[in-house]
Protein backbone atom coordinates (compact mmCIF):
# COMPACT_ATOMS: atom_id res chain seq x y z
CA UNK A 1 0.00 0.00 0.00
CA UNK A 2 1.49 3.60 -0.96
CA UNK A 3 2.07 6.15 1.84
CA UNK A 4 -1.64 6.68 3.91
CA UNK A 5 -0.94 9.70 5.25
CA UNK A 6 -0.13 11.41 1.55
CA UNK A 7 -2.33 8.94 -0.86
CA UNK A 8 -5.85 7.98 -1.61
CA UNK A 9 -6.55 4.68 0.19
CA UNK A 10 -8.23 1.84 -1.53
CA UNK A 11 -11.57 0.42 -0.05
CA UNK A 12 -13.88 -1.99 -1.15
CA UNK A 13 -17.59 -2.07 -0.40
CA UNK A 14 -20.93 -2.70 -1.31
CA UNK A 15 -23.39 -0.14 -3.46
CA UNK A 16 -26.02 0.37 -5.27
CA UNK A 17 -25.52 1.75 -8.76
CA UNK A 18 -29.34 3.61 -9.87
CA UNK A 19 -32.27 2.82 -7.38
CA UNK A 20 -33.66 -0.22 -8.29
CA UNK A 21 -30.27 -2.07 -8.81
CA UNK A 22 -29.01 -4.98 -6.19
CA UNK A 23 -25.90 -4.42 -4.06
CA UNK A 24 -22.58 -4.95 -5.78
CA UNK A 25 -18.64 -5.36 -5.05
CA UNK A 26 -17.40 -1.25 -5.56
CA UNK A 27 -14.13 -0.63 -5.64
CA UNK A 28 -13.47 3.40 -4.28
CA UNK A 29 -10.53 5.10 -2.37
CA UNK A 30 -11.15 7.02 0.67
CA UNK A 31 -8.76 10.18 1.15
CA UNK A 32 -5.40 10.59 2.81
CA UNK A 33 -5.58 10.41 6.74
CA UNK A 34 -4.74 13.75 7.69
CA UNK A 35 -2.89 15.14 11.01
CA UNK A 36 -6.43 14.78 13.04
CA UNK A 37 -7.55 11.93 11.56
CA UNK A 38 -8.08 7.80 12.17
CA UNK A 39 -7.80 5.02 10.01
CA UNK A 40 -10.27 2.49 10.89
CA UNK A 41 -10.89 -1.23 9.76
CA UNK A 42 -14.58 -1.60 9.91
CA UNK A 43 -15.34 -5.04 11.28
CA UNK A 44 -19.37 -4.54 11.82
CA UNK A 45 -22.35 -1.98 10.11
CA UNK A 46 -26.00 -2.10 10.96
CA UNK A 47 -28.44 -1.48 8.49
CA UNK A 48 -30.20 1.00 9.66
CA UNK A 49 -33.63 1.79 7.28
CA UNK A 50 -32.19 5.13 6.65
CA UNK A 51 -30.14 3.22 4.67
CA UNK A 52 -32.56 1.37 2.20
CA UNK A 53 -35.07 5.01 1.78
CA UNK A 54 -31.21 6.47 0.20
CA UNK A 55 -30.09 3.62 -1.76
CA UNK A 56 -33.68 3.38 -3.04
CA UNK A 57 -33.73 7.46 -3.81
CA UNK A 58 -36.95 7.58 -1.52
CA UNK A 59 -35.64 11.00 0.26
CA UNK A 60 -34.66 12.40 -3.11
CA UNK A 61 -31.06 13.13 -3.82
CA UNK A 62 -28.82 10.12 -3.97
CA UNK A 63 -25.77 10.16 -5.31
CA UNK A 64 -24.79 6.37 -7.16
CA UNK A 65 -22.74 3.91 -6.94
CA UNK A 66 -24.36 4.51 -3.53
CA UNK A 67 -22.44 2.89 -0.32
CA UNK A 68 -24.89 3.22 2.95
CA UNK A 69 -23.75 2.26 6.24
CA UNK A 70 -24.11 4.44 8.78
CA UNK A 71 -23.91 2.29 12.29
CA UNK A 72 -20.08 1.01 12.21
CA UNK A 73 -17.82 -0.15 14.55
CA UNK A 74 -14.07 -1.93 14.22
CA UNK A 75 -10.42 -1.10 15.02
CA UNK A 76 -8.24 1.77 14.78
CA UNK A 77 -5.72 0.80 12.74
CA UNK A 78 -3.96 4.17 11.72
CA UNK A 79 -3.69 7.57 13.38
CA UNK A 80 -2.74 11.02 12.39
CA UNK A 81 0.23 12.70 14.05
CA UNK A 82 -1.99 15.04 15.68
CA UNK A 83 -4.27 12.37 17.12
CA UNK A 84 -4.67 12.09 20.87
CA UNK A 85 -8.23 10.64 21.72
CA UNK A 86 -6.89 7.02 19.87
CA UNK A 87 -4.06 4.49 19.42
CA UNK A 88 -3.67 1.96 17.25
CA UNK A 89 -5.67 -1.17 18.42
CA UNK A 90 -8.57 0.85 20.07
CA UNK A 91 -12.10 0.10 19.46
CA UNK A 92 -14.36 3.13 17.10
CA UNK A 93 -17.55 3.86 16.21
CA UNK A 94 -19.03 6.23 13.60
CA UNK A 95 -22.51 7.23 13.19
CA UNK A 96 -24.09 9.45 10.53
CA UNK A 97 -21.23 12.25 10.64
CA UNK A 98 -18.19 12.34 9.93
CA UNK A 99 -17.18 16.23 9.77
CA UNK A 100 -18.54 19.61 10.32
CA UNK A 101 -16.87 23.07 10.86
CA UNK A 102 -16.37 22.65 14.39
CA UNK A 103 -16.45 26.49 14.90
CA UNK A 104 -19.89 27.73 14.69
CA UNK A 105 -22.07 27.73 18.19
CA UNK A 106 -24.12 25.04 16.64
CA UNK A 107 -20.87 22.92 16.46
CA UNK A 108 -19.09 24.31 19.43
CA UNK A 109 -22.30 23.18 21.65
CA UNK A 110 -22.11 19.64 20.11
CA UNK A 111 -24.54 19.84 17.66
CA UNK A 112 -22.59 19.21 14.40
CA UNK A 113 -25.70 17.91 12.35
CA UNK A 114 -26.90 21.28 12.33
CA UNK A 115 -23.74 22.79 11.76
CA UNK A 116 -24.52 26.65 11.29
CA UNK A 117 -22.48 27.00 7.87
CA UNK A 118 -23.98 23.81 6.08
CA UNK A 119 -20.83 21.92 6.22
CA UNK A 120 -21.97 18.93 8.30
CA UNK A 121 -20.76 16.00 6.21
CA UNK A 122 -22.64 12.46 6.46
CA UNK A 123 -21.17 9.21 6.57
CA UNK A 124 -22.53 8.70 3.09
CA UNK A 125 -24.33 10.63 -0.21
CA UNK A 126 -23.10 13.91 1.35
CA UNK A 127 -20.98 16.30 0.07
CA UNK A 128 -17.58 15.86 2.01
CA UNK A 129 -17.13 19.90 1.95
CA UNK A 130 -13.38 19.18 3.50
CA UNK A 131 -12.04 16.54 1.09
CA UNK A 132 -12.73 18.99 -2.86
CA UNK A 133 -16.69 18.02 -2.36
CA UNK A 134 -16.83 14.76 -3.45
CA UNK A 135 -19.14 11.85 -2.59
CA UNK A 136 -19.11 9.71 1.05
CA UNK A 137 -18.95 6.57 1.29
CA UNK A 138 -19.91 4.74 4.05
CA UNK A 139 -20.08 1.75 6.41
CA UNK A 140 -20.69 -1.10 3.67
CA UNK A 141 -16.81 -1.29 3.63
CA UNK A 142 -14.01 -2.32 4.93
CA UNK A 143 -12.25 0.66 6.15
CA UNK A 144 -12.99 4.69 6.31
CA UNK A 145 -11.55 7.66 7.25
CA UNK A 146 -12.63 9.80 9.96
CA UNK A 147 -11.74 13.18 11.78
CA UNK A 148 -11.05 12.07 15.48
CA UNK A 149 -13.43 14.22 16.84
CA UNK A 150 -16.15 12.65 15.58
CA UNK A 151 -15.22 8.80 15.92
CA UNK A 152 -16.50 7.52 19.18
CA UNK A 153 -14.49 6.07 21.74
CA UNK A 154 -15.51 2.51 22.31
CA UNK A 155 -13.90 0.16 25.52
CA UNK A 156 -11.77 -2.20 24.84
CA UNK A 157 -13.40 -5.80 24.23
CA UNK A 158 -16.94 -4.33 23.83
CA UNK A 159 -19.10 -6.50 21.76
CA UNK A 160 -18.73 -4.78 18.43
CA UNK A 161 -20.96 -6.48 16.55
CA UNK A 162 -23.96 -4.81 19.46
CA UNK A 163 -22.14 -1.66 19.55
CA UNK A 164 -22.37 -0.87 15.36
CA UNK A 165 -26.30 -0.38 15.74
CA UNK A 166 -25.88 2.06 18.98
CA UNK A 167 -24.03 4.93 16.73
CA UNK A 168 -27.62 5.31 14.91
CA UNK A 169 -30.45 3.78 15.93
CA UNK A 170 -28.94 3.86 19.55
CA UNK A 171 -28.39 7.75 19.70
CA UNK A 172 -31.48 8.73 17.57
CA UNK A 173 -33.72 7.40 20.49
CA UNK A 174 -31.84 7.87 23.41
CA UNK A 175 -31.66 11.57 22.26
CA UNK A 176 -35.17 12.99 21.97
CA UNK A 177 -35.86 10.57 25.92
CA UNK A 178 -33.19 12.96 27.17
CA UNK A 179 -34.59 16.15 25.29
CA UNK A 180 -38.10 15.47 27.10
CA UNK A 181 -36.33 14.49 30.35
CA UNK A 182 -37.75 11.28 30.36
CA UNK A 183 -38.13 10.19 34.16
CA UNK A 184 -39.05 7.59 36.64
CA UNK A 185 -42.69 6.96 36.55
CA UNK A 186 -42.93 8.93 33.11
CA UNK A 187 -45.52 7.04 30.33
CA UNK A 188 -43.34 6.11 27.31
CA UNK A 189 -44.75 5.10 24.02
CA UNK A 190 -43.07 3.47 21.43
CA UNK A 191 -44.07 3.53 17.47
CA UNK A 192 -42.92 1.17 15.09
CA UNK A 193 -41.13 -1.37 16.57
CA UNK A 194 -38.22 -2.16 14.88
CA UNK A 195 -34.31 -0.97 14.94
CA UNK A 196 -35.29 2.00 16.62
CA UNK A 197 -38.04 1.12 18.58
CA UNK A 198 -36.14 -1.37 19.72
CA UNK A 199 -34.04 0.56 21.54
CA UNK A 200 -36.19 3.19 22.66
CA UNK A 201 -38.07 0.79 24.60
CA UNK A 202 -34.67 -0.13 26.25
CA UNK A 203 -33.51 3.15 26.84
CA UNK A 204 -36.94 4.46 28.57
CA UNK A 205 -37.31 1.10 30.78
CA UNK A 206 -33.17 1.95 31.88
CA UNK A 207 -34.47 5.16 32.69
CA UNK A 208 -37.60 3.89 34.81
CA UNK A 209 -40.39 4.72 32.42
CA UNK A 210 -43.27 2.49 31.63
CA UNK A 211 -43.08 2.19 28.36
CA UNK A 212 -45.85 0.92 25.83
CA UNK A 213 -45.38 -0.22 22.43
CA UNK A 214 -47.29 0.79 19.00
CA UNK A 215 -47.05 -1.49 16.00
CA UNK A 216 -48.85 -2.62 12.84
CA UNK A 217 -49.39 -6.26 14.11
CA UNK A 218 -48.53 -8.58 16.78
CA UNK A 219 -45.92 -10.39 15.31
CA UNK A 220 -43.32 -9.03 17.99
CA UNK A 221 -46.27 -8.97 20.81
CA UNK A 222 -43.94 -11.39 23.34
CA UNK A 223 -40.74 -9.74 22.07
CA UNK A 224 -41.92 -6.36 23.30
CA UNK A 225 -43.48 -8.16 26.49
CA UNK A 226 -40.58 -9.46 27.61
CA UNK A 227 -38.25 -6.91 27.24
CA UNK A 228 -40.50 -5.26 29.44
CA UNK A 229 -43.30 -3.14 27.58
CA UNK A 230 -45.82 -2.59 30.13
CA UNK A 231 -48.46 -2.55 26.91
CA UNK A 232 -48.38 -3.28 23.05
CA UNK A 233 -50.78 -1.88 20.89
CA UNK A 234 -51.88 -2.91 16.89
CA UNK A 235 -52.39 0.06 15.16
CA UNK A 236 -55.44 -1.09 13.84
CA UNK A 237 -57.76 -0.26 17.28
CA UNK A 238 -55.58 2.78 17.82
CA UNK A 239 -58.54 4.74 18.95
CA UNK A 240 -59.64 2.21 21.50
CA UNK A 241 -56.66 2.97 23.39
CA UNK A 242 -56.98 4.46 27.21
CA UNK A 243 -53.54 5.01 28.26
CA UNK A 244 -52.07 8.61 28.02
CA UNK A 245 -48.41 9.81 27.32
CA UNK A 246 -45.44 11.95 28.36
CA UNK A 247 -43.66 11.08 25.33
CA UNK A 248 -44.51 9.14 22.21
CA UNK A 249 -41.46 8.61 19.79
CA UNK A 250 -42.59 7.97 16.27
CA UNK A 251 -40.07 5.46 14.18
CA UNK A 252 -42.04 5.28 11.66
CA UNK A 253 -41.22 4.76 7.92
CA UNK A 254 -44.15 4.56 6.35
CA UNK A 255 -47.22 6.26 6.13
CA UNK A 256 -49.41 6.95 8.74
CA UNK A 257 -51.47 9.19 10.86
CA UNK A 258 -49.79 11.64 13.40
CA UNK A 259 -52.64 12.50 14.43
CA UNK A 260 -53.66 9.59 16.04
CA UNK A 261 -50.69 9.89 18.39
CA UNK A 262 -51.23 13.39 19.28
CA UNK A 263 -54.55 12.00 20.44
CA UNK A 264 -52.65 9.72 23.21
CA UNK A 265 -50.38 12.81 24.87
CA UNK A 266 -51.06 13.75 28.06
CA UNK A 267 -52.19 17.75 28.42
CA UNK A 268 -48.27 19.25 27.57
CA UNK A 269 -47.29 15.34 26.52
CA UNK A 270 -44.88 15.24 23.62
CA UNK A 271 -44.53 13.39 20.10
CA UNK A 272 -41.17 12.77 18.68
CA UNK A 273 -40.62 12.28 15.52
CA UNK A 274 -37.30 10.42 14.57
CA UNK A 275 -39.21 7.98 11.69
CA UNK A 276 -38.63 9.60 8.11
CA UNK A 277 -40.70 7.95 5.65
CA UNK A 278 -40.35 8.52 1.70
CA UNK A 279 -40.88 11.97 0.79
CA UNK A 280 -43.65 11.24 -1.08
CA UNK A 281 -45.64 9.51 1.39
CA UNK A 282 -44.38 11.46 4.31
CA UNK A 283 -47.12 12.34 6.58
CA UNK A 284 -48.75 16.01 7.19
CA UNK A 285 -49.71 17.65 10.31
CA UNK A 286 -52.78 19.89 10.06
CA UNK A 287 -52.91 23.24 12.16
CA UNK A 288 -56.49 22.72 12.71
CA UNK A 289 -55.57 19.90 14.19
CA UNK A 290 -52.86 21.10 16.49
CA UNK A 291 -55.14 24.04 17.57
CA UNK A 292 -58.21 21.91 18.22
CA UNK A 293 -55.70 19.18 20.34
CA UNK A 294 -53.89 22.07 21.76
CA UNK A 295 -51.73 21.99 24.68
CA UNK A 296 -49.63 19.03 23.41
CA UNK A 297 -45.80 19.48 21.82
CA UNK A 298 -44.43 17.53 18.65
CA UNK A 299 -40.75 17.74 17.60
CA UNK A 300 -38.47 16.31 15.51
CA UNK A 301 -34.92 14.94 16.08
CA UNK A 302 -31.90 14.05 14.59
CA UNK A 303 -29.67 11.66 15.68
CA UNK A 304 -27.70 13.54 18.15
CA UNK A 305 -24.77 15.27 18.62
CA UNK A 306 -21.22 13.55 18.61
CA UNK A 307 -20.73 14.81 22.83
CA UNK A 308 -24.50 12.96 23.48
CA UNK A 309 -23.37 9.88 21.28
CA UNK A 310 -20.38 9.57 23.42
CA UNK A 311 -22.58 9.53 26.59
CA UNK A 312 -25.18 6.99 24.79
CA UNK A 313 -22.46 4.99 24.11
CA UNK A 314 -20.98 4.92 27.69
CA UNK A 315 -24.07 4.71 29.15
CA UNK A 316 -25.50 1.84 26.90
CA UNK A 317 -21.94 -0.21 27.80
CA UNK A 318 -22.11 0.67 31.16
CA UNK A 319 -25.35 -0.69 31.60
CA UNK A 320 -25.28 -3.64 28.94
CA UNK A 321 -28.36 -1.94 26.82
CA UNK A 322 -27.59 -3.51 23.46
CA UNK A 323 -29.65 -4.04 20.44
CA UNK A 324 -30.96 -7.46 19.90
CA UNK A 325 -29.41 -8.26 16.47
CA UNK A 326 -29.03 -10.77 13.54
CA UNK A 327 -25.77 -10.78 12.14
CA UNK A 328 -25.59 -11.73 8.37
CA UNK A 329 -22.83 -11.00 5.64
CA UNK A 330 -23.04 -8.97 2.54
CA UNK A 331 -23.99 -10.98 0.14
CA UNK A 332 -27.40 -11.18 2.13
CA UNK A 333 -27.67 -7.29 2.23
CA UNK A 334 -30.46 -6.84 -0.52
CA UNK A 335 -32.40 -9.95 1.36
CA UNK A 336 -32.26 -7.49 4.34
CA UNK A 337 -33.50 -4.78 2.81
CA UNK A 338 -36.83 -6.99 1.25
CA UNK A 339 -37.28 -7.73 4.71
CA UNK A 340 -37.25 -4.41 6.20
CA UNK A 341 -39.61 -3.57 3.69
CA UNK A 342 -42.14 -5.83 3.20
CA UNK A 343 -43.07 -6.55 6.70
CA UNK A 344 -41.31 -9.61 7.51
CA UNK A 345 -38.11 -7.52 9.19
CA UNK A 346 -36.92 -8.70 12.38
CA UNK A 347 -34.84 -5.96 15.01
CA UNK A 348 -31.35 -5.18 13.51
CA UNK A 349 -29.43 -7.02 11.01
CA UNK A 350 -25.39 -6.49 11.43
CA UNK A 351 -23.16 -7.08 8.26
CA UNK A 352 -20.08 -8.79 9.32
CA UNK A 353 -17.77 -7.00 7.03
CA UNK A 354 -14.77 -9.46 6.77
CA UNK A 355 -17.71 -12.38 5.84
CA UNK A 356 -18.83 -12.55 1.75
P1 LIG B 1 -36.94 -0.62 10.83
O1 LIG B 1 -37.35 -1.04 9.48
O2 LIG B 1 -35.93 -1.40 11.60
O3 LIG B 1 -38.23 -0.52 11.78
C1 LIG B 1 -39.40 0.14 11.42
C2 LIG B 1 -40.55 -0.47 12.19
O4 LIG B 1 -41.73 0.31 11.96
C3 LIG B 1 -40.86 -1.89 11.77
O5 LIG B 1 -41.01 -2.68 12.92
C4 LIG B 1 -42.19 -1.75 11.04
O6 LIG B 1 -43.03 -2.85 11.24
C5 LIG B 1 -42.80 -0.58 11.76
N1 LIG B 1 -43.85 0.07 10.99
C6 LIG B 1 -43.88 0.33 9.67
N2 LIG B 1 -44.99 0.99 9.37
C7 LIG B 1 -45.68 1.15 10.50
C8 LIG B 1 -46.92 1.77 10.83
N3 LIG B 1 -47.66 2.35 9.90
N4 LIG B 1 -47.31 1.76 12.12
C9 LIG B 1 -46.57 1.18 13.08
N5 LIG B 1 -45.39 0.57 12.82
C10 LIG B 1 -44.95 0.58 11.55
O7 LIG B 1 -36.49 0.91 10.71
P2 LIG B 1 -35.48 1.76 11.65
O8 LIG B 1 -35.91 1.57 13.03
O9 LIG B 1 -34.09 1.50 11.23
O10 LIG B 1 -35.80 3.25 11.14
C11 LIG B 1 -37.09 3.80 11.35
C12 LIG B 1 -37.21 5.16 10.70
O11 LIG B 1 -36.38 6.10 11.37
C13 LIG B 1 -36.76 5.24 9.23
O12 LIG B 1 -37.66 6.07 8.52
C14 LIG B 1 -35.39 5.86 9.30
O13 LIG B 1 -35.02 6.52 8.14
C15 LIG B 1 -35.61 6.82 10.44
N6 LIG B 1 -34.38 7.26 11.09
C16 LIG B 1 -34.32 8.55 11.49
C17 LIG B 1 -33.23 9.04 12.15
C18 LIG B 1 -33.21 10.43 12.64
O14 LIG B 1 -32.15 10.93 13.01
N7 LIG B 1 -34.34 11.10 12.73
C19 LIG B 1 -32.05 8.20 12.35
C20 LIG B 1 -32.25 6.83 11.97
C21 LIG B 1 -33.36 6.39 11.33
P3 LIG B 1 -43.02 -4.19 10.36
O15 LIG B 1 -42.12 -5.13 11.12
O16 LIG B 1 -44.44 -4.60 10.33
O17 LIG B 1 -42.47 -3.81 9.00
ZN1 LIG C 1 -29.57 5.35 10.72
Amino acid sequence: MSDIFTANIPAKGYAMLSKDSKFSQFEFTRHSVGDSDILIEILYSGICHSDIHTARDEWGGTVYPCVPGHEIAGQVIAVGKNVTKFKVGDYAGVGCMVNSCQECEACKNSQEQFCQRGQTVYTYNSKDHFHEGKNTYGGYSNNIVVNQNFAIKVKANAPLDKVAPLLCAGITTYSPLKFSKIKAGDKVGVAGFGGLGMMALKYAIKMGAQVSVFARNDKKKDQALNLGATNFYTTTNINEVKERFDLIISTIPTSYDPTAYIDLLKFGGELAIVGLPPHKIAPKISIIDLVHKAGKKIYGSLIGGIKETQEMMDFSLENEIYPETIIVSPSQIDEVYEKLTNGSGEFRYVIDMRAK
